[in-house]
């Protein structure tokens, strides 16, 4: 393995190995070229680079901490346990790292109107959040399944001034609502800015939202040396689209002692139709402007997918994460629906914090994996972001009672 390769990829034509690239019709050809530009001037902007600071400290609230998860640590009885919490970011989870970056983007293309594609609503309100703070028209293309599953978004994005679109063709879900946004994007382009809330579509998107989702792993690398004056053997998280997983795995790739794995939806058991586990049912294939590994049948129809957690619920995976599993870097695993669920219980009662259905995925493999390891190693659980908009859906599935 390369390492050096790995941390500089993409290429100049957004390929990561074979994945990647841009794969759109010929109107949007121009609009991404545009976008790319700007994006990366603006990345060599000093000026651009201290405002997206100020508002990720003043705005969102960062640095996160990195937090001793000692109960946890304790009850598995081996390695020790951090926690990155993403979850106690402005809007709740990592999200809006990227919504801010995007929105700063086309502040400076001049665009008055962004618009964006939601599963579990986590990145149509980040999306609505930043909006409003700038001041931007925003729409927010999202499946009718996933506005009755996700009401309490649908709510909090009309509150913050945003029009919610609901999606009713096909399944009703993320990937119907990313084709209307790209029409929305295809017809308006000369006012608006598509703001892609994963690392995942057409280049640049990829690497814009992995550089804008890295401060994860700047930080947690800073953080931990801090406070264990060495590097971590190992760090775990949620792969949906795969922006909170390349966020914090990025700016540890070429420290070859440090192990990754990305922790995909295994929904009810690795069977066609029943989970979203691309690395496991999933082969090569073009889906929404990128090439990479996605669940298709032996025609190239999009496969059905499933997961208790909107926001992994999805037939493709982010190329970068398929260019770093042919290379050994990361390895990609799967939780069951089951086992995230007793992982979203379990760190309630252990560490006092409701983690969301998806962020659960990456601690059921930490209580899978910590137990087999040394006591003086160390583990960093990404923790994407917090359950309160999973709590109805849990009480259904546990089966909580109100007290009589
Ligand atoms: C959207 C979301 C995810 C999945 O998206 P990635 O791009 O894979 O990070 C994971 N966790 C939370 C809390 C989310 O809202």
């Amino acid at each position: 393995m390369s390492s050096i390769a790995n941390a500089s990829l993409p290429d100049a034509l957004g390929h990561f190995g074979p994945y990647g690239g841009r794969f759109v019709p010929e109107t949007l050809m121009h609009p991404l070229q545009e976008l790319e530009a700007e994006y990366f001037r603006a990345r060599q902007d000093a000026g651009f680079q201290r405002e997206l600071s100020y508002y990720l400290r003043e705005f969102c609230g960062r640095p996160t901490p990195l937090y001793f998860a000692e109960r946890l640590t304790r009850e598995l009885g081996g390695a020790k346990i951090y926690l990155k919490r993403e979850d106690l970011l402005h809007t709740g989870a990592h999200k809006i790292n990227n919504a801010i970056g995007q929105a700063l983007v086309a502040r400076r293309m001049g665009k008055s109107r962004v618009i964006a594609e939601t599963g579990a609503g986590q990145h149509g309100v980040a999306t609505a959040t930043v909006a409003a703070m700038f001041g931007l028209k925003c729409v927010i293309y999202m499946g009718a399944v996933d506005c009755e599953r996700q009401a309490l978004n649908v709510y909090r994005m009309k509150m913050l001034g945003a029009e919610v679109m609901p999606v009713h063709a096909g399944q009703k879900t993320l990937k119907e609502a990313i084709n209307e946004a790209m029409r929305d994007w295809v017809t308006n382009v000369r006012t608006t800015h598509y703001i892609l809330g994963t690392a995942y579509g057409a280049h640049p998107y990829p690497v814009m939202v992995r550089n804008f989702q890295r401060v994860i792993g700047d930080e947690a690398r800073r953080q931990i040396l801090e406070k264990e004056e060495r590097l971590p053997d190992l760090l775990v998280a949620c792969v949906g689209g795969g922006s909170n997983a390349i966020g914090l795995f990025y700016p540890f790739l070429e420290d070859a002692g440090v192990k990754m794995v990305g922790v995909e939806a295994g929904g009810l058991g690795i069977r066609p139709e029943q989970h979203a586990a691309r690395f496991q049912g999933g082969s090569l294939g073009v889906l929404q402007g990128t090439r990479s590994y996605i669940l298709q049948d032996e025609n190239g129809q999009i496969q059905l997918t499933h997961s208790v957690s909107a926001g992994l619920d999805y037939a493709a995976v982010g190329p970068e994460h398929a260019w770093l599993r042919d290379q050994n870097r990361v390895e990609y695993t799967y939780a069951k629906d089951d086992a995230a669920l007793e992982a979203f219980m379990k760190l309630g009662r252990l560490e006092g914090i409701i983690p969301a259905l998806e962020s659960a995925h990456a601690v059921a493999e930490v209580i899978e994996r910590a137990p087999g390891m040394n006591k003086d190693s160390l583990i960093v659980v990404n923790l994407s972001g917090r359950g309160d908009k999973d709590v109805a859906q849990v009480v259904d599935k546990v089966g909580l009672q109100m007290p009589k």
